[in-house]
Formats: C-alpha cells, sequence, structure tokens
C-alpha cells in the first residue's frame, strides 16, 4: 500500500470543460505575454526585482533575497511607507480625485472617499494614534465592522510603523482577547456596534469583557457607527476616547510617513482557525506590499477605470490583501462593502454590483453555493453586464459551483480565477492569469510567475503526475509570512521541517493533471482513508454538488472497525428539494457511479446548514468530533455554533 498522504487518489476528476481565454479579453490583458513563466521561472530574483519598480521606495535594496532556510528577507535595506504607496503617491497624479474607497453600509448609507480625501484621513488617525502614545513597533488592535474607519486605521498604522492586528468584528470577547494578549496590543480601536442582517452587533460591550482579560491595552478608540441614541455604550474614563473626539484633538494634517525597512513588521493576522488554534502570522513591509500589488494587477487584470469588488471582509486576509493593499498600492477603485450578502434581500451583492457598474468581483466558494441554493433569480433580477472577470477564493471550488458562477453571474462571458493562498502565503500564488491561461472548472491551474508550487509524497520526492500529494512551494515569495509572533519554533516546525527548511509545506493537498494544473484536494487533516484508499474531501464533495438536488456537501470519515473509515456525507439540499431516504439513496449511489464504489458514502444526512468558520469554510473537524463522540474541538471561530447543536441531534437521532 502506498504511503503517500493521497497516493491512491488517481485519475478520479474527469472534467473535461475547458475554457481559453477570450481573445479580446487576452488581447487587452494586463499580462499576455506567455514568456512572463520562463523569465520567472529562469530568474526569480531578476523577476522580483524588476516587478518592484512597480512600488515606490525611499531608498533601494542592496541585496533582492537574502535566504538563510528558513529564514528569508526581501528587498534587504530597502526602506519604503505603505501607506504613502497606496495613498500618497497617487494624490500627486490625476488619482487625486478618483474614487478609491466606494464604501456602502448595510442600512444603504455611502460614503465614498477619494484619493485625497483618504490622505487627509489617513494622516489626521496617524497623528491621532501618536496623540495616544503610539509609537513605530507598538501592536494596535483593531476591532470594527466593515466601515472605512477600518481601512483608514490599518493605513495610519502603516504610516507610523505600528504593525496592526484586525480582529475579525464577529468574534467573541475570548477570541478578541487571547489575539489581543498574544501580540499584546498597546491600543484597541472599535465601535459602539456595527450592522449584522439588520441587527446590530455589540462590539463595544463585546471588546469591554474582552479588556477585562488583556492587561497591555492602555487606550481604546470607539467609532461611534451607530449612534449613542440608538445603542448606548459604556466608556471608561481614562481609557475610552470617541474617535471623533480624538480626531478633534489633532493638530495639524500631514503626518510624514516613517521611511520603513523593507523587514519592517506590517501586521499580525491569525489565521481562520479551520484546522485548530489559530496562528499569529506576521507579515512586512517591501515583500507584502510588492506580492499583493503584483498580483492585484495581474490575476484581477484590474485598471484605472474598473470597478472592483471583493466580499471578504477585512478581518480575513483576502480582505487586507484584496480589498486594501493590493487594490490601492496600484490606485484602483475598491467597493466594501459593510453587511450580510442577503439583507435585505438575497441580491444584495447583485444590487451593488448593477448600482456601482462593478466590473471584477471577487468571493468565496461557499458564497457561490449559497447562491446557488438561493436560485439563480436573484442574479437575473439585475444587470450584471458590467461584470468582466470573476474570482474565487477560500475553499476548492466544486466544478459545478465553477459553472453556475461563469453561466449566472458571468453571463458565460467572464473568466474565473480560482485563487489558491493562504493566510501565511501573503497573496495569491496558484491561479490563473485571465489573459492567458486556459480554464478548467475545479482546478486552480498554476504557480503564478516567479513561484514553485509542487507535489511530493510522504519523503518528499516529486509525484507523478495523476498522483496526490503534500501541496508544498519550494522556493521563497516576497509576500510570505516572516515568522508566528512569538512563536518562531512553530513556524519551523509547522511549515518548515517535514522536507527540510527550504521546502514550505501547506498542509493542503493536491495533485496536478496531465496538463499540468494544479488541483486542491482539501486539507490532509481531512482527507479520509477507506480501506486503504486515501479520499479527498474535495472530489467526495464535488460529485455529490453535482447532483442538481444538491447545493453543498461537507464529507468525514468516521472510525471504521473494517473498513478504517467510513463515509459520512453532510449534505445540503437546493432551495425547494425534499430530503427523503430516496434522495439519500440516490445521492450515495451517484458519488459511487462518478468516482467509484469505494467512495459511495456509507450515511446521509440532511442538513440545513453546515458548520462554517467565521472566514466561510466548512469546518469538518468539528462534524468529526460530533460523528466519533468526541467533546466539540475549539468552536471559537464558528460562524453560528447552534447549526452543530442542530447537526448532532439530528446525528444523535439516527444512530
Ligand atoms: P487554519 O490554518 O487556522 O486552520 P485556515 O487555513 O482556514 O485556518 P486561511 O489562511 O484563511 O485559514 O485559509 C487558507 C486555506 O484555505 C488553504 O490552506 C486552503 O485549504 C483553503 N483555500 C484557499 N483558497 C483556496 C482555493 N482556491 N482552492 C482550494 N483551497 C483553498
Ligand atoms: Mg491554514
Amino acid at each position: 500500500m502506498s504511503t503517500d498522504p493521497m497516493g491512491t487518489i488517481t485519475g478520479l476528476l474527469t472534467e473535461t470543460r475547458r475554457y481559453p481565454p477570450p481573445e479580446d479579453f487576452a488581447a487587452q490583458a494586463n499580462i499576455n505575454d506567455p514568456a512572463v513563466y520562463e523569465r520567472a521561472r529562469k530568474d526569480p530574483e531578476g523577476f522580483w526585482a524588476e516587478a518592484a519598480e512597480l512600488l515606490d521606495w525611499d531608498q533601494r535594496w542592496e541585496k533582492v533575497l537574502d535566504w538563510n532556510p528558513p529564514w528569508v528577507k526581501w528587498f534587504v535595506g530597502g526602506k519604503l511607507n505603505v501607506s504613502y504607496n497606496c495613498v500618497d503617491r497617487h494624490i500627486k497624479t490625476w488619482r487625486r480625485n478618483k474614487a478609491a474607497l466606494v464604501w456602502e453600509g448595510e442600512p444603504g448609507d455611502e460614503r465614498i472617499l477619494t484619493y485625497q480625501d483618504l490622505y487627509r484621513e489617513v494622516n489626521r488617525a496617524a497623528l491621532m494614534l501618536k496623540n495616544l502614545g503610539v509609537q513605530t513597533g507598538d501592536r494596535v488592535a483593531i476591532y470594527l465592522p466593515m466601515i472605512p474607519e477600518l481601512p483608514i486605521i490599518m493605513l495610519a498604522c502603516s504610516r507610523i510603523g505600528a504593525p496592526h492586528s484586525v480582529v475579525f468584528g464577529g468574534f467573541s470577547p475570548n477570541a478578541l482577547a487571547d489575539r489581543i494578549n498574544d501580540c499584546e496590543a498597546k491600543v484597541l480601536i472599535t465601535a459602539d456596534g456595527g450592522y449584522r442582517r439588520g441587527g446590530i452587533v455589540p462590539l463595544k460591550e463585546n471588546a469591554d469583557k474582552a479588556l477585562e482579560q488583556t492587561p497591555s491595552v492602555e487606550r481604546v478608540v470607539v467609532v461611534e457607527r451607530v449612534g449613542r441614541d440608538k445603542h448606548p455604550v459604556q466608556m471608561r474614563e481614562g481609557r475610552d476616547i470617541w474617535w471623533h473626539d480624538a480626531m478633534a484633538q489633532v493638530s495639524g494634517n500631514y503626518c510624514p510617513p516613517e521611511s520603513l525597512d523593507s523587514e519592517h513588521p506590517l501586521f499580525i493576522l491569525y489565521t481562520s482557525g479551520t484546522t485548530g488554534k489559530p496562528k499569529g502570522v506576521l507579515h512586512t513591509t517591501g515583500g507584502y506590499l510588492l506580492g499583493v500589488a503584483l498580483t492585484t494587477k495581474w490575476v484581477f487584470d484590474l485598471k484605472d477605470e474598473d470597478v472592483y469588488f471583493c466580499t471578504a471582509d477585512i478581518g480575513w486576509v483576502t480582505g487586507h490583501s484584496y480589498i486594501l493593499y493590493g487594490p490601492l498600492a496600484i490606485g484602483a477603485t475598491s467597493v466594501m462593502y459593510e453587511g450580510a450578502p442577503d439583507w435585505p434581500d438575497k441580491d444584495r451583492f447583485w444590487d451593488i454590483v448593477e448600482r456601482r457598474g462593478v466590473n471584477i468581483f471577487y468571493t468565496a466558494p461557499t458564497a457561490i453555493r449559497s447562491f446557488m441554493r438561493w436560485g439563480p433569480e436573484y442574479p437575473a433580477k439585475h444587470d450584471l453586464s458590467s461584470l468582466r472577470l470573476l474570482g474565487t477564493v477560500g475553499e476548492p471550488i466544486n466544478p459545478e459551483a465553477w459553472v453556475w458562477y461563469r453561466e449566472h453571474i458571468g453571463g458565460g462571458r467572464c473568466p474565473v480565477v480560482d485563487t489558491w493562498w493562504q493566510t501565511e502565503t501573503g497573496m495569491i500564488l496558484i491561479t490563473p492569469l485571465p489573459g492567458l491561461t486556459t480554464l478548467t472548472p475545479g482546478s486552480a491551474t498554476r504557480g503564478f510567475p516567479g513561484i514553485e508550487p509542487d507535489i511530493v509524497d510522504e519523503q518528499g520526492n516529486s509525484v507523478p503526475r495523476g498522483q496526490g500529494g503534500y501541496l508544498v512551494i519550494k522556493r521563497p515569495w516576497p509576500a510570505m509570512f516572516r515568522t508566528l509572533w512569538g512563536d518562531p519554533d512553530r513556524y519551523v516546525n509547522s511549515y518548515f521541517s517535514k522536507f527540510g527548511p527550504t521546502v514550505y509545506v501547506s498542509g493542503d493537498g493536491a495533485k496536478q493533471d496531465e496538463d499540468g494544473d494544479f488541483w486542491i484536494m482539501g486539507r490532509l487533516d481531512d482527507v479520509l482513508n477507506v480501506s486503504g484508499h486515501r479520499l479527498g474531501t474535495m472530489e467526495l464533495e464535488s460529485a455529490l454538488v453535482s447532483h442538481p438536488a444538491v447545493a453543498e456537501a461537507a464529507v468525514i470519515g468516521v472510525s471504521h472497525e473494517i473498513k478504517g473509515q467510513a463515509i459520512a456525507a453532510f449534505v445540503t439540499p437546493r432551495a425547494g428539494v425534499e430530503p427523503t431516504d430516496e434522495l439519500a439513496r440516490e445521492l450515495r449511489q451517484h458519488v459511487a457511479e462518478t468516482i467509484g464504489p469505494i467512495a459511495r458514502p456509507d450515511r446521509i444526512y440532511f442538513t440545513a446548514e453546515l458548520p462554517k468558520t467565521r472566514s466561510a469554510k466548512i469546518m469538518r473537524r468539528l462534524l468529526r468530533d460530533i460523528a466519533e463522540g468526541r467533546v466539540l474541538g475549539d468552536t471559537t471561530t464558528l460562524t453560528d455554533p447552534s447549526v452543530l447543536e442542530e447537526i448532532k441531534q439530528r446525528y444523535a437521532a439516527s444512530e
């Protein structure tokens, strides 16, 4: 028997649909010369050094890469400032009066900040931080809803070189306290509340609870988002101050940007916690900004005249890299929406796309599967003809969902870029380039120029095409994380020890098809082992989702005396579908026919919702805990813990 992590998954994905780049798209694309891959492969450092011209440097670097495995430094000796690159330099050009951020609140209020507006706000916010005693190197924790003050304060932090740590506004007091304590933040920026599905998220109350356990925090700044009349909050004398009061105390409108070392810490961000305790991922200045700027320009083909809308929350790395830093570094217009996709109705995104003339739209597979479940009538109500490119990130996208997205959102004309990356990688690493790449639904295709992904077996040897294995990256890239905050040993042990210090181990399983395209098969922690056959979650779930009755599915392995593991599938039907025993039988048969008899699920459980992280990823480890009767592991990053209760009861009832 093979010892490869996914060794016996061979040739199971039989997707044959192919979508070459439309000619007119390719002709106008920011990158359409296929030679770019070869050039970057031959001389990666030269490639990145050339790309670094995208940024404004105060001082040029002496060395592109200093690699002392596993430790890396990029653009050694270079100096620059992130807020200068994202704001100041644009106001010296015609972009001064261009919209930088187009913000829409859930209740329908809006704020549009031009680069000039943003410049003013960021400067004053930076002065405010200084007034509060924040110095270069101090950490600032941020616990805000998706409101303009969030990008403003992040840029202000980068201006003075105070690393920020954004904690997603949906987190509980305990989750917030853990993250504040881990990075020992000196100041917390929060709000009186935020809107979500018409209700108010009590951010200040949560923060107050967290602050009982966070000795490092000296000052708390509170943005008045909801208003004292609607939602009064407690302000502690001497510690808490309203944002508008603190800003009013600022004198002057200009805070000189600190000229920072290329390796100066820019931010700490905790991973989603899908697989366990979140890790404090540290990103630095020069390499990170370059990586996100270049990928934004090439992967999203983002142009000056485009309106770009990424639906992520800035509390996740996708929001950091592809709502804020990447788009603003290249002077783009970025749309930012505060609330839920189904508020006031299930067409909110499409309403935004139509009204604002969005050209490029970036979202997650879970969101797409929700759109499928809700039905195509919601996008059909709107004119989506402004769209020219679609993107997805966060989980493997099932081919059926990919095709649905292309048809019903992209009108059959927009390329879909499936982008694989992680909090740790900082930037997109495996992705199509829409003017160059022939797309296959479900595949993230190939490494971005200069990136060297590979798939290896247990011994670290590259596996033949078609065979599964560990997805690794074999050379450093500029936007990679530099360490885990306060835990360099975990950095080395978790990511750079299995195959030696030069090989980054992503934790995901993957395989390459005959064309050399990469398929992400899911997390290695989630791989099933059925009678010695290793099965990735992605294929099993995609087989289920390819049945017209199914909107979403999560598959896990449950200990089984004979087989090692039995396959349990949790299935969410599409709108209007009745979950019956007959349907369960049909689905089991459907999977067996699609993949093979070995993959036939032993049990199907219907459920209205699946447990997801707050960053919208399916949490299979909690389903395994339920199925194997264990105490539930860390649930702090779960969207809605009541979903688990319901699944637990159903599971118990059917045993
Ligand atoms: P933790 O590491 O704490 O368990 P997490 O891995 O969910 O959390 P993120 O860094 O937000 O935190 O997510 C990165 C992961 O998301 C990847 O390792 C991969 O499993 C998944 N992912 C992201 N994009 C894609 C994609 N395009 N295709 C397949 N999987 C993807
Ligand atoms: Mg991870």
